[in-house]
Formats: C-alpha cells, sequence, structure tokens
C-alpha cells in the first residue's frame, strides 16, 4: 500500500482532471476481480463486488483529487507534477480503499460492495457529477460510507458523532453602487466607503443577534476592493466573505438576514444593492443508525480507547455532504498523527499523509463490509 500511495502522490492531478490516477485505480480493483465502472461522474470509478446471494449493499467512498498547491517536501516521492501536492492526503484515502478492495477480493461476506472513487472533491463538484450519473440508481446500497485523515490527531485514533460532524460552506459578494467622483467634493457623489463599513459591521449581528444560541455559525467578510483611487471616491465597492453553517435552516437566516441589512444600509444613502449568495457546500450528517455501525467497525479496527463516538463538528466542509443529503452514512476521521509524524495541517505544502495509518483504515473498511455484510 505504500508504494501505491508514494506512486500516486508523484503524480497528482486536480479537480476532474484525474484520468491517470482513475486508471490506476480501475487496473488494480480489476486484477483483484472487480467488475468496474469508469468515467462515472466525468471521471470518477465505481469497483463492483459481489459475494453470496444476500441483496444487501453498502457502498464505501474515497477521493481521487489532488490540489493546485507547490510541495516543499523534499522526499523522493514529491510531487512530479509542478504546482499540484497531494496536499489533502487523497492519495491515502485512495490506498486505503484498494487496499480494503485487495483484502475483500480474499475475505467471504454476504452481499454486494460498492467501492466509489470520486473526482473534484477539492471544488465540491464531484459528488454531485457521480450522483446526477444515477450513482444511487443503478447500485443500489443500503448506506454509504467515507473517512478523513486528520492532522493532529493521534494515529490511528478513529472519531465520528451522529449527527453534523462538517460545516456547510457559502460564500457572498455584495456590490454597492455608489457614485464616485473627485475626493475634495463628496458633497455631489454618494460615497460607497462609509456606506461598506456600515454594512461590515452591522454583519456582525447576523450570528450574534439572529441566529438561534444553540447553534453555530460563522459570517466571515474576506475581502473588500473598490474602484476609487487616492483622490477618487470610488462608485463601486465589493464586498466577499465566507459562511458557514451545520444546519441549512441557520444558512436559509444567514442569507435573509444579510439581505435584509445590505439592501437597506444602502438605500439609506441612495446606494444601490446586489447580493449573491452561493451554497458551495451542504453540512455533513451523519445518519444515527450508520453512526453506531462506523462506530462497532472502529471499535473491533483500534479498540473501543482509541475510538471517540462523540467529536467535536468542524468548521471546514466536506463534498460527501452531498452523498449524505440523498443516502444515511457516516463520514469518520482517522488519526494522522501528531508533530512530526503527520501533524502537518491539510493543505500545507509540507503536509504528507502518514503512511503508518494506511492498514488501520483499511482495515476499518474490511471490518466495516464483514459486520454489515456478515455471512
Ligand atoms: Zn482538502
Ligand atoms: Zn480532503
Amino acid at each position: 500500500m505504500q508504494e501505491w500511495r508514494r506512486h500516486i502522490h508523484q503524480f497528482p492531478e486536480t479537480g476532474f482532471e484525474v484520468e491517470d490516477t482513475a486508471k490506476f485505480v480501475v487496473e488494480k480493483l480489476q486484477s483483484f476481480g472487480f467488475e468496474t465502472h469508469s468515467n462515472f461522474g466525468k471521471t470518477g470509478v465505481v469497483g463492483i463486488l459481489k459475494k453470496g446471494d444476500s441483496d444487501q449493499a453498502i457502498g464505501l467512498r474515497a477521493d481521487l483529487d489532488a490540489l493546485h498547491v507547490k510541495e516543499l517536501n523534499q522526499f523522493d516521492h514529491c510531487s512530479k507534477h509542478e504546482g499540484k501536492m497531494h496536499a489533502c492526503g487523497h492519495d491515502g484515502h485512495t490506498t486505503m480503499l484498494l487496499g480494503a478492495a485487495k483484502e475483500l477480493s480474499e475475505t467471504n461476506f454476504d452481499g454486494t460492495v460498492y467501492l466509489i472513487f470520486q473526482p473534484n472533491e477539492e471544488h465540491g463538484l464531484g459528488a454531485l457529477a457521480m450522483i446526477h450519473d444515477g450513482l444511487f440508481e443503478k447500485f443500489k446500497m443500503k448506506a454509504v460510507y467515507g473517512m478523513h485523515n486528520m492532522p493532529g490527531m493521534p494515529a490511528g485514533q478513529i472519531a465520528m458523532n451522529a449527527g453534523a460532524v462538517m460545516a456547510g460552506e457559502d460564500n457572498f459578494t455584495i456590490t454597492i453602487k455608489g457614485r464616485g467622483g473627485h475626493a475634495s467634493q463628496p458633497h455631489h457623489h454618494i460615497d460607497p466607503v462609509p456606506i461598506s463599513a456600515e454594512i461590515a459591521l452591522a454583519m456582525q449581528t447576523i450570528v450574534s443577534r439572529n441566529i438561534d444560541p444553540s447553534e453555530r455559525a460563522v459570517v466571515s467578510i474576506t475581502e473588500i476592493e473598490t474602484d476609487g483611487t487616492v483622490n477618487v471616491i470610488p462608485s463601486n465597492i465589493t464586498l466577499k466573505g465566507d459562511c458557514r453553517n451545520f444546519n441549512e435552516a441557520v444558512s436559509l437566516e444567514i442569507e435573509t438576514a444579510m439581505q435584509r441589512l445590505s439592501h437597506n444600509i444602502c438605500a439609506a444613502h441612495g446606494a444601490e444593492c446586489e447580493l449573491i449568495y452561493d451554497r458551495v457546500f451542504p453540512p455533513t450528517v451523519n445518519s444515527k443508525q450508520e453512526s453506531g455501525f462506523a462506530e462497532q467497525a472502529a471499535n473491533a479496527t483500534v479498540g473501543p480507547d482509541q475510538v471517540n463516538p462523540n467529536c467535536e463538528a468542524l468548521t471546514i466542509s466536506e463534498d460527501f455532504a452531498n452523498m449524505l443529503k440523498v443516502k444515511a452514512g457516516c463520514y469518520v476521521f482517522i488519526g494522522n498523527g501528531e508533530d512530526s509524524e503527520g501533524g502537518c495541517m491539510l493543505h500545507n505544502p509540507h503536509y504528507d499523509f502518514n503512511d503508518a495509518i494506511l492498514t488501520t483504515g483499511c482495515q476499518y473498511w474490511v471490518n466495516l463490509v464483514t459486520q454489515q455484510l456478515s455471512v
């Protein structure tokens, strides 16, 4: 598995352009006796293995894509694709699922296992592409499971919770349309600068004054851009930003409050306002029963002492959320290690997947299958 993982690490591909990685996966799956479906969701792969005569079936999912990050590691298996890097550990996720494929081909179980290798996780597009291609209609599975490595969490520990485990992400752009002109004659213009400042401050009340305190949410303005210059009052100001939530109703409340504040503050000053609010990722919400199944498989893999079944939800987001919106399932975290042994954070140019956890993740998948599709 280490050899496969380091091979994938050396040749990272991004977005939907994961053809070579998908080909590598297909070759391996076929050599283990899996039926394979390629170009599913553009460049995704589904591998199928059926044993016995039960019609029980589950899906296990890994992600194939890397990031546009220039790798700063120095080791031999460094990225050979300039400007691209497996900085999120999807090389490890793909390898652990391939390891499970080999193990499952030699293991007795009763039912069908679908191995789902999705492209374009990082931009939140691959899961939907596979769903639109009929992932859950063509391949009837009862539940779908996913896993992500987590730097800073001790190697081999497994964590999950029976509910929202990662946040939904929304992005917004507010355009304030005033009327600019000479900086010495503000009385002739509609200056969008104080208006943007008022909106930026008012938006601090969205979470603190509009959202139920038992919920959690984040509203961040991350960019402010004007078309003015040092002696010219601008005509237009654009505010951009990012919101996180753990519940789609909260996402709707944030958008409503943002519309109200920005339009009314602009109107109060005679300016016009345009708000574009995009939902990029829904929150990742595990179903209760399947979280219990995941915990059971984790217990069998690393022992209950190393399993945290009530982990804190994280404010990062994950494309697997789109699968959990339409199918019951559970997303778990596997510790990638601490400090110099796997502790470097995801999306960092110094990150590397910790090969020491490959067998743990692989064994978790195998245990999940043999427990759910027991003979
Ligand atoms: Zn990532
Ligand atoms: Zn990732």
